[in-house]
């Protein structure tokens, strides 16, 4: 675990250490329990995924990770979060995924994770297979972190985990989009609270 957590800490990204290791301790729940694969959305550099990976390794399940790699609303030129180093120079676009792969390769976790390249209701349309969890981490807008809800959640496993992040209540700490996906997935009857870490939040999908 110390050369995942020192992959995670090298990786460029936007998870603090306590919400990675309660991510890392949702997804070993759920992979041991179901044998289920996991899936993100939000790849970005592979500081999330190599988590979900560890955790997929351990139960001999794997971690789908899934973004078009071309960066959030926030993360284009001139917004709060874009990252020159990560400009493609040859089509002046935002191309995270070269940076994943170098993540992936040194934490050594490269055979346990499918990277899924596109848009997350796009593949959640041709997606069929039950889910142990489920992370939402993609773009932040409303109708983006709406449809990842609305594509994803249903696919989960009774007794499998929704885990959302940068979940603020307090609007002065952080967008409410994935705040209000996090209201609708516990209003829906279907997911109780089972974590709070940070701005990540776990929900348990009901049985029955
Ligand atoms: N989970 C990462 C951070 C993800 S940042 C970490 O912890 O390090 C959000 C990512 O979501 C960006 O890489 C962006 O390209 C991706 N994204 C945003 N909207 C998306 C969409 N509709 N489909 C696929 N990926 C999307
Ligand atoms: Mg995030």
């Amino acid at each position: 675990m110390t050369d995942v957590v020192a992959a995670f800490e090298a990786a460029k990204g936007f998870m603090p250490l306590d919400e990675g290791l309660a991510l890392h301790a949702a997804a070993k729940e759920a992979a041991a329990g179901l044998g289920l694969p996991l899936l993100e959305v939000g790849t970005y550099c592979g500081r999330s995924t190599i988590l979900l990976a560890d955790a997929a390794r351990g139960a001999g399940t794997v971690v789908v990770t899934v973004d078009h790699h071309r960066g959030s609303e926030e993360q284009q030129p001139g917004w709060e979060y874009h990252d020159a180093s990560l400009v493609d120079p040859v089509t002046r676009r935002t191309d995270t995924l070269p940076h994943f792969r170098r993540t992936l390769y040194a934490a050594g976790l490269e055979e346990h994770v499918i990277a899924v390249v596109g848009r997350s209701p796009q593949v959640a349309r041709v997606w069929r297979q039950p889910l142990g969890l489920v992370f939402i981490d993609g773009g932040h807008t409303d109708e983006h972190a709406t449809a990842d809800y609305e594509g994803w959640s249903p696919l989960i496993a009774e007794g499998g985990l929704l885990v959302i992040h940068d979940v603020f209540p307090d609007p002065a700490a952080g967008g409410q989009a994935p705040y209000r996906v996090y209201r609708r997935a516990l209003a829906s009857g279907h997911f109780t609270e089972a974590g709070v870490t940070g701005s990540l939040r776990v929900l348990r999908r009901e049985r029955g």
